[in-house]
């Protein structure tokens, strides 16, 4: 029943608790399930961290982003309070902020090409900027 997480495994005075996937599930108002895409699982060690909080060292001194995260028992209501607080929501807008330039890098290689097509892949790249942020806003929307 570890379903993999065997290496999560924490002794509490009641029971033994394991990671489970539902822990990777967050329901929204809506009802909609989406995927908790910014939890990482290192195997090895058993604990659970927030990836882009780690990437952008938020100031936050929550064991998401320092040692990594265990407390099983109260994961839901712990990772519900994580997504709300503002270091979290900046991180994530840095994250999507580095996947635009990056697109806008491979859009931009592309200009070498030849002038004529500049003003096509010119506005290509307006295009997936605007889908991108489109998508950003939907998914803090939902959230
Ligand atoms: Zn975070």
């Amino acid at each position: 029943m570890t379903n993999g997480f065997i290496n999560s495994k924490r002794v509490y005075c009641d029971k033994t608790r394991y990671l489970t996937n539902i822990m990777f599930n967050r329901r929204l108002i809506n009802g909609e399930i989406i995927v908790r895409s910014w939890l990482v699982y290192p195997l090895s060690l058993g604990v659970v961290f927030c990836e882009p909080c780690r990437i952008f060292q938020t100031s936050l001194e929550t064991q998401l982003v320092t040692e990594g995260f265990n407390n099983w028992k109260n994961a839901i209501s712990c990772f519900s309070y994580h997504e709300n607080s503002k270091e979290y929501r900046d991180a994530i807008i840095n994250l999507k902020h580095r996947e635009r330039f990056n697109i806008s890098n491979k859009q931009l290689q592309c200009v070498e090409i030849g002038n004529d097509k500049v003003s096509q892949i010119y506005t290509s790249l307006i295009n997936l900027v605007q889908k991108t942020r489109d998508n950003f806003n939907e998914y803090e929307t939902k959230a």
